[in-house]
C-alpha cells in the first residue's frame, strides 16, 4: 500500500517544501520508491530539484484540468532516484478554472490512481491556502503532515487546518487524518523555539514527530543551487535532522502496516 501524504499548512514559509523535497529525498535513500506532486503555482518543489519551471511542458496542472494522464508529466531525478510530478505557471489560474468542474475536488485523486501503486510514497506540496488545490491534495491523501515553524505561536492557525481537515473528512475522504507534526527553523537559542515546541506538543503529544528541524543556512541554500540538501550539504545539522525524519516516517508507516510482524520479547 501506497502511503499519500499532503504536506500542508495554509501558512507561508513554514518549510512545507523544504520538508517535501528532502523528506522525498531522504525515503528514497533508503530505497522507498518516492513521487513528488508539486501542486503550488510557485513551483519551488520543481525548482529545488533543479527542474526549469519556466520549461516545464506538460505539469501537474494539464493532469489536473487537461485530462494528461499524470505518468506524462512526470520527470525522474535519476541521481536521487526520485520522481515529481512538477509545477508551471499555468497552475496560477488553476484555482479559477477548477471551480466550474465537476468533480473538482477529485481531480488529483483521479489522476494519481492509475500510478499510486508504483510508489511507496507519494509527497504533494500544497501552496499556502486552503483553496482548491489544497483541498485536491487533502482529498488524494491518506494523511496530512504538517510543518510547523518554531518562531510564531501556531495554535489559531493550527485550528483552521484541522478545521479544514474535518470538513474534507466528513465530505470528501472519510480516512483523512493528520499524520503528524514536524517543527521546523527550530533555534536552540530562542526560547520562543522551545516555547513553540512545548506548546505544540502539549496540544498534539501523538502526532508530534520526534524529529526537529533546525533553522539552518545550509536548507535554505540548497533550493538555489536545485539540489536537495542529501546533495548539497549530507552531514550538515539539517540533512542529519531530514534523515531522522525519514526514518521515523518509516518506523511510523512500517508499524502501520505491520502490526502483525513486531517482535514480540521474550521473557
Ligand atoms: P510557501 O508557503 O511559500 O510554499 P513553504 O511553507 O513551502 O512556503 P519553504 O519554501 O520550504 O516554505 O521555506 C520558506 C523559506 O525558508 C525558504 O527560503 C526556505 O529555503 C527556508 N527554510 C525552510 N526551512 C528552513 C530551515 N529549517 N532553516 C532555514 N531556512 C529554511
Ligand atoms: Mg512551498
Amino acid at each position: 500500500m501506497p502511503r499519500v501524504y499532503a504536506i500542508a499548512n495554509q501558512k507561508g514559509g513554514v518549510g512545507k517544501t523544504t520538508t517535501v523535497v528532502n523528506l522525498g529525498a531522504y525515503l528514497a535513500a533508503r530505497n522507498q520508491r518516492v513521487l513528488l506532486i508539486d501542486m503550488d503555482p510557485q513551483a519551488n518543489a520543481t525548482s529545488s530539484l533543479g527542474i526549469d519551471r519556466y520549461n516545464v511542458t506538460r505539469s501537474i496542472y494539464h493532469a489536473l484540468l487537461q485530462d494528461t494522464p499524470l505518468v506524462q508529466t512526470i520527470l525522474l531525478n535519476n541521481h536521487l532516484n526520485l520522481a515529481i510530478a512538477p509545477s508551471s505557471l499555468d497552475l496560477a489560474g488553476a484555482e479559477v478554472e477548477l471551480v466550474t468542474l465537476l468533480g473538482r475536488e477529485f481531480r488529483l485523486r483521479e489522476a494519481l490512481a492509475p500510478v499510486r501503486d508504483r510508489y511507496d510514497y507519494v509527497l504533494i506540496d500544497c501552496p499556502p491556502s486552503l483553496g482548491l488545490l489544497t483541498i485536491n491534495a487533502l482529498a488524494a491523501a491518506d494523511g496530512v503532515l504538517v510543518p510547523v515553524q518554531c518562531e510564531y505561536l501556531p495554535l489559531e492557525g493550527l485550528s483552521m487546518l484541522t478545521r479544514t481537515i474535518d470538513l474534507v473528512r466528513a465530505r470528501l475522504n472519510p480516512s483523512l487524518a493528520i499524520a503528524g507534526l514536524i517543527m521546523t527553523m527550530f533555534d536552540a537559542r530562542t526560547n520562543l523555539s522551545q516555547e513553540v515546541l512545548e506548546d505544540v506538543r502539549a496540544h498534539f503529544p501523538e502526532a508530534l514527530f520526534d524529529a526537529v528541524i533546525p533553522r539552518s543556512v545550509r536548507l535554505r541554500e540548497a533550493p538555489s543551487h536545485g539540489l536537495t540538501i542529501r546533495q548539497y550539504a549530507p552531514v550538515s545539522p539539517g540533512a542529519l535532522a531530514y534523515q531522522a525524519l525519514a526514518d521515523e516516517v518509516l518506523r511510523r508507516d512500517t508499524g502501520l502496516r505491520h502490526p502483525a510482524t513486531e517482535a514480540v520479547p521474550h521473557e
